[in-house]
């Protein structure tokens, strides 16, 4: 992904810095030693075929790569190199993928193909390879980051690995974006936050997860991200020093236990911490947690569980557990494999720590996921205790029902990755888990699919509620069936799992097929009437009434939305032939051109598009993210022709740029224009009472600024405001957020997204 090549050996970097002049001993000098520290993170000796095999593909990729240069200006041959090294260290594979690894960029970049690969590796390592090679030849197609992450996707079912050296190609990448432009590491960026992470989350590299996380928010929201770091490194010390106490008096605690143990703490991501004070409304100040505190013992495989607790009793016999907070993953281990007796106590100071209470084991499995899982498999007593297996299958059945379109298939993975989960139950006391956000049909549907499209109604805990009624912890469901019931359009909105998306498509699909078989015969008769053929008419007339292919028209025709009486009207019958009466052309649907107009709309704020000054294309402001004069903004191209002008920071951004990045444009403010704009912020405080919403009003109106609404809500002592304000720009914007911080009532003031 980032590279270059060079036509001499001596190259120029593209962002500026000055030429790199080669000096080929040093350069070999870096690789040989670059190549004996990847084999030194092997932790057990390879044998000789294995170091055989891994010399061989070392030799291959580095007399194939070796004109190419990265923008950093260092040999590309580094980069497979370090991203073996990767996936044994880090990731903790072995000699067969650190080999793929090495040779993961040969056949996409260079003259070698797949065939010499299989000639010399053997069926294994050219699968590997194949399915690391982005497919070529996609420039028709809607979406090719899509269809290559999907061709991923297909791979992985057929040995994980290819994924995980996939996620280990991209770790390295960003670790080393700095070198790449602006655009790019934004586009980058929102590719991997939309799909690697959740990836890796998926398959339980929490580590993993976290770093690449990190370096897209970093990239995506860099004042925010700043900020938190500054703040964190203020908290750091008095923090370090609180940890360091409590961990010491839990030492004290654990004096007399008779097995071996080791406390950590660490500090929490950036991320995480922005997530919650995005989500949560909480100012950075009140976040207590920024570290969690780890006991890891160690345990034979049928302890491990009442160890778990007798810590837990441990610990709370001393510190004050929150009863909320406490979360069992031993017991129900997450769908990604996480094992972990989680808790948070009031500490000392009466300050929250959070304490994670885990093997040695399932710390391993928390931050290295499936390939720690894996070592550990054979030892469990439970046959149902392979997650990943289980997971697997289940995107086997999202792939082997999907329908083709690369862009739907992702988005249904997608909704497979994420692990947040609720528990429910059968009538028989069976337990189900779905993720989060499912509703009664998608539980119907994980049943059964007849039961799915059948479903009617459903009694959760014995009462009667609609379909659509999302699910909670614990519920107990109870299907009632129908047999006229039919799936129907909305449905779709209203399920999450890929297994009810795709049977209620199916569904849809087949419904549609019917009603086209009784549009066939309405037209069959029409055409009867005319005494024309209808095979020789059919396609001229769904040309003419503008639908996209026969079944879409002979459905619509079913369901009285075609007006019939036309025909008669426009044409005549010549032989078997529908003739129109006038000279006029048969209305052939355009196909979808982009709608570039030179004329400035008046009243408009001048944005400049892609870099050509003077040349409009017709744009419009997105809603989801309302940009103000000033912001960072993107335009997105739409298929329709026409522009949408979003925020950088929008929350569909990230969605544009991972599906349709060739349909993003840069975008920058043209001249200063005195349009207004929309701006929304979120104001959170402590509720002093009826004279909140004037105080904030009013010192809104002494800023001459303008209020669109106002929504405000109360609870338990804390109000959430909304405020919509016509602004000029973001100074003024700003201004206002300043402003209403100064109360010392309020405790946060934000845009909101
Ligand atoms: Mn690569």
């Amino acid at each position: 992904m980032i590279k270059e090549q060079p036509k001499s050996a001596i190259t120029t970097t593209t962002n500026g810095t000055p030429a790199v002049v080669v000096d080929e001993a040093a350069d070999r000098h870096l690789i040989t030693q670059s190549y004996r520290n990847l084999l030194h993170s092997f932790k057990t000796p390879l044998d000789d075929k294995d170091l055989k095999m891994l010399r061989a593909a070392y030799e291959l990729a580095v007399e194939a790569h070796k004109e190419q240069r990265r923008k950093t200006g260092e040999p590309y041959i580094l980069h497979p190199i370090e991203v073996a090294r990767i996936c044994v260290e880090e990731i903790g594979l072995g000699p067969t993928a650190a080999a793929c690894a090495l040779l993961h960029d040969v056949v996409e970049d260079t003259e070698v193909t797949l065939k010499e690969i299989h000639a010399k590796f053997g069926d294994k390592i050219a699968l590997i390879v194949d399915g690391l090679t982005k497919l070529d030849g996609l420039h028709n197609s809607e979406s090719p980051q899509a269809e290559n992450l999907s061709k991923v996707l297909r791979t992985m079912l057929m040995d994980v690995r290819v994924v995980l050296i996939k996620l280990a190609d991209r770790l390295h990448n960003m670790r080393t974006i700095k070198s790449m432009s602006d655009k790019s590491q934004k586009k980058i960026a929102a590719e991997t936050s939309y799909i690697y992470a959740p990836v890796a989350h998926r398959l339980g590299l929490q580590k993993i997860k976290t770093e690449l996380e990190d370096i897209c928010f970093k990239i995506q929201n860099p004042d925010e991200y700043k900020d938190i770091a500054r703040k964190l490194e203020e908290k750091l010390r008095t923090r370090s020093e609180y940890i360091d106490k409590f961990i010491n008096r839990l030492r004290e605690i654990f004096k007399d236990v008779g097995f071996r143990y080791r406390v950590i703490g660490r500090p929490k991501s950036i991320h995480a911490i922005w997530k919650k004070i995005h989500t949560k409304f909480v100012p950075f100040e009140d976040i207590y947690d920024l570290f969690a505190v780890r006991v890891i013992y160690d345990a034979p495989r049928e302890w491990e569980k009442r160890r778990a607790w007798e810590i837990y009793s441990y610990i709370t016999d001393h510190f004050q557990p929150v009863p909320e907070r406490l979360r069992d993953w031993i017991t129900t281990p997450k769908s990604n494999g996480y094992e972990s007796l989680q808790t948070t106590v009031l500490g000392l100071d009466n300050k929250f720590v959070e304490v994670q209470i885990r093997s040695e084991r399932m710390n391993d499995i928390a931050e290295r996921g499936v390939a720690a899982h894996w070592k550990y498999k054979g030892g469990s007593k439970k046959e149902d205790a392979d997650v990943y297996e289980k997971w697997l299958q289940r995107v086997r059945e999202t792939i082997e029902n999907s329908s083709g379109n690369a862009i739907e298939l992702l988005a249904d993975i997608r909704s497979e990755l994420f692990t947040e989960e609720v528990h429910v139950f059968t009538p028989k006391g069976e337990m189900k888990t779905l993720p989060e956000g499912a509703t009664a049909l998608d539980f119907a549907f994980s049943i059964h699919s007849d039961l799915g499209c059948m479903c009617r109604a459903v009694k959760i805990n014995n009462r009667l509620v609609p379909i659509f009624q999302k699910l909670h912890e614990g519920d107990q469901l109870e299907v009632i069936t129908d047999r006229n019931q039919k799936p129907t359009e909305d449905w779709l909105q209203n399920v999450v799992t890929s297994k009810a998306k795709n049977r209620i498509r199916a569904a849809l699909k087949e419904e549609k097929r019917v009603q086209a078989d009784f549009g066939k015969e309405i037209l069959e008769r029409k055409m009867n009437s005319l005494k024309v053929s209808l095979e020789e008419n059919c396609d001229m007339l769904v040309r003419w009434y503008g639908f996209l292919n026969r079944i879409e028209f002979l459905s619509a025709l079913y369901l009285g939305q075609v007006d019939l009486k036309k025909i008669s009207k426009k044409f005549k019958a010549e032989g078997n032939l529908l003739v129109e009466r006038e000279v006029a052309k048969p209305k052939v649907q355009e196909p979808v051109k982009m709608v570039v107009r030179k004329n400035k709309p008046e009243n408009k704020p001048e944005i400049i598009i892609n870099n050509e000054p003077g040349s409009y294309y017709q744009y419009s402001f997105a809603t989801c993210c309302n940009p103000v004069q000033g912001d960072d903004i993107f335009a997105f191209v739409l298929a329709q022709g026409g522009a949408k002008i979003h925020r950088t920071t929008c929350p569909n951004a990230n969605n544009l740029y991972a599906q349709y990045g060739h349909r993003i444009l840069t975008a920058t403010w043209g001249n200063i224009s005195k349009s207004d704009f929309l701006g929304h912020l979120v104001v959170t405080g402590i509720d002093i009472g009826p004279g909140v919403i004037q105080q904030l009003t009013n010192r809104i109106y002494d800023l001459g600024i303008n209020i669109r609404s106002f929504e405000i809500k109360g609870n338990g002592g804390y109000f959430e405001g909304h405020l919509g304000l016509i602004v000029v720009n973001t100074d003024q914007l700003q201004r206002a957020i300043l402003e209403l911080r100064r109360f010392d009532w309020v405790s946060n003031v934000s845009r909101a997204d």
